[in-house]
């Protein structure tokens, strides 16, 4: 049977924290590398730490290695068997608006933390901004790296050059992106009462949606080439925020688009994701019907 040693030094993660912070924290504190935590803590290939955030089958592990339970683990996992859709918490998100490979950091704020710990919701790419200082998230060191999960030594060092991440020239985003950044931010908080707030701000035929979809939403409606060079979810989202007002600027054809997405993102028989099949697929798919002249 296989067994697992709880570490000598062990604490919980900070409120918000992402479980690979969590676990790096760890690691530093009972002074192993991330790469002998995979390999000799948890059996695993010593490649495999940051696949540790998506695989729920190591929450129990996890549990007797930390001592916190693994149900609080799981719920920081992104996990479930669905291929286009994963979890963040308690709620749904598209796989690919989770970054897993790079830490995203906010440098100001690292810096002012008392214990620097990278917040979960920093991992969501809609979310270009700190939701607080509104600074931008950046997953690159100065030196030009990326800040891999492979490659790391310690949480808040830039594995090629050394670099202290926190001393990463700071820079705002324009107050369009830092209003997107708050708006998913908000709609992924872990405090409920944000996310009723920033369903209020919605147009009442979306409001419902889940926000796994909203995201699939926005990036419909961001996709919409009579936006070009503006689109992209963030073009999309700022749509979604200003419904139904901000479609009347499209051409009919591209109205009816939208019009039509909002009417088959909101019904159960959009299943798209269930059937695995890539977003972009979902999304030309649906666009298909409406785009075509009827005779
Ligand atoms: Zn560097």
């Amino acid at each position: 049977m296989v067994s697992f040693v709880r570490l000598a030094t062990t604490f919980a993660a900070a409120p918000g924290e992402s479980l690979l912070s969590w676990l790096s924290r760890l690691c530093a504190a009972n002074d192993i590398s991330t790469s002998e935590f995979s390999l000799q803590i948890m059996g695993r290939e010593a490649g495999e730490f940051a696949a540790l955030a998506t695989r729920d089958e190591h929450a129990l592990a996890l549990e007797c290695v930390t001592g916190v339970g693994a149900a609080s683990i799981r719920e920081m996992m992104h996990s479930g068997p669905d291929p286009a859709l994963t979890t963040f918490f308690d709620q749904p998100i598209p796989w690919s608006s989770v970054e897993r490979s790079k830490r995203r950091i906010a440098p100001g704020r690292l810096a002012k933390d008392q214990t620097p710990f990278l917040r979960a919701l920093w991992s969501i790419r809609v979310i270009s901004c700190e939701p607080t200082s509104g600074e931008r998230l950046v997953s690159r060191c100065t030196c030009g790296q990326p800040l891999w999960w492979s490659s790391m030594h310690r949480l808040l060092e830039c594995a090629s050059c050394g670099t202290d991440l926190r001393s990463i020239p700071m820079a705002m985003g324009t107050d369009e992106e830092i209003k997107v950044s708050r708006f998913w931010a908000s709609m992924y908080s872990l405090k409920p009462r944000r996310r009723i707030e920033a369903r209020s701000m919605l147009y009442p035929a979306v409001r419902d949606c889940d926000p796994a979809k909203l995201v699939q939403f926005a990036e419909f409606v961001g996709a919409i080439r009579e936006l070009a060079p503006y689109g992209g979810l963030h073009t999309g989202t700022l749509i979604l925020l200003g419904l139904p007002q901000s479609v009347q600027q499209l051409s009919v054809s591209w109205r009816r688009a939208v019009e039509r997405a909002m009417v088959e993102f909101l019904s159960s028989e959009f299943c798209g994701a269930a059937r695995g099949e890539p977003a972009k697929n979902r999304i030309q798919s649906s666009m298909r019907p409406v785009c075509r002249t009827r005779v």
